[in-house]
């Protein structure tokens, strides 16, 4: 069922929305080479928690931390770990959900850390990009469909592939909420898009195979070819003209 949300909901959705995007820049802040992703994982736990939320991945299904924080050839769903440090070079995924008075917020960025290769970084400007290309489709009477093909297209253009096994969604009372949004589809088709949706919009981006495989611990998910991957993702609501970005700090 696709749930559309009132004002209030809405700005309830807001302020989630708002602790995530803030949860992200402490994150961005804390990320150096010789900091393990658990000590980065803490800080992020320890902010939503000051701004009176809950971090919404936490026990989801079992997961064990606050953030998923994937390096490199990790896609999503890193668990944080303090045998995980970041060095010189690597590309850092930081995946985020608030629950705000019983509302979410998910958002992720790919962070370069120090010295990383032009590839890497034109991989996370595209994969940046192509959210943005997506919401030129996020408007009320547009479709999933044509979300995905715009994020689909544009990386292909670039030279890229996008995840097929993993894709966005709804986003509300809870983190997964109906629609799925693919980040490959056909104009046209797929779930209509209503004034007062709300939905996580993730570009999962790979330098090489779209294929990915999940390891041996049951949550990372890295790619096939052990090629570099990048994630963008904003909560965002659907209004008959632009949307509005709620995990995004203006
Ligand atoms: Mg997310
Ligand atoms: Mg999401």
């Amino acid at each position: 069922m696709i749930i559309i949300k009132n004002s209030e909901q809405l700005m309830l959705m807001r302020r989630a929305g708002r602790i995530t995007a803030e949860a992200l820049l402490v994150a961005k802040e804390a990320i150096r080479p010789g900091i393990s992703t658990k000590e980065v994982d803490t800080k992020i736990r320890a902010f939503i928690e000051k701004c009176g939320a809950v971090p919404s991945f936490l026990g989801y299904g079992g997961f064990p931390g606050s953030a998923c924080i994937s390096i490199n050839e990790q896609v999503i769903h890193g668990i944080p770990s303090s045998k995980v440090i970041i060095k010189d070079g690597d590309i850092v995924k930081v995946d985020v959900g608030a629950r705000y008075r019983g509302y979410n917020g998910d958002s992720a960025r790919t962070f370069p850390v120090g010295k990383v290769s032009d590839e890497a970084l034109r991989l996370i400007s595209v994969t940046e990009k192509s959210f943005y290309e997506a919401i030129k489709f996020a408007k009320a009477g547009c479709r999933v469909g044509d979300i995905g093909h715009a994020v689909e297209s544009f990386v292909i253009s670039n030279g890229f592939s996008v995840v097929r096994d993993y894709v966005g969604h709804g986003v509300g009372a809870e983190l997964h909420e109906e629609p799925e949004v693919p980040n490959f589809g056909r104009p046209g088709r797929g779930a209509r898009l209503y004034s007062g949706m709300t939905v996580a919009i993730e570009p999962m981006v790979n330098a090489g195979t779209a294929n990915v495989k999940v390891r041996g611990d049951g949550w990372t998910v890295v790619t096939e070819d052990g090629k570099l991957s990048a994630h963008y993702e904003n909560s965002v609501a659907i209004t008959d003209t632009d949307p509005i970005l709620l995990t995004e700090i203006g």
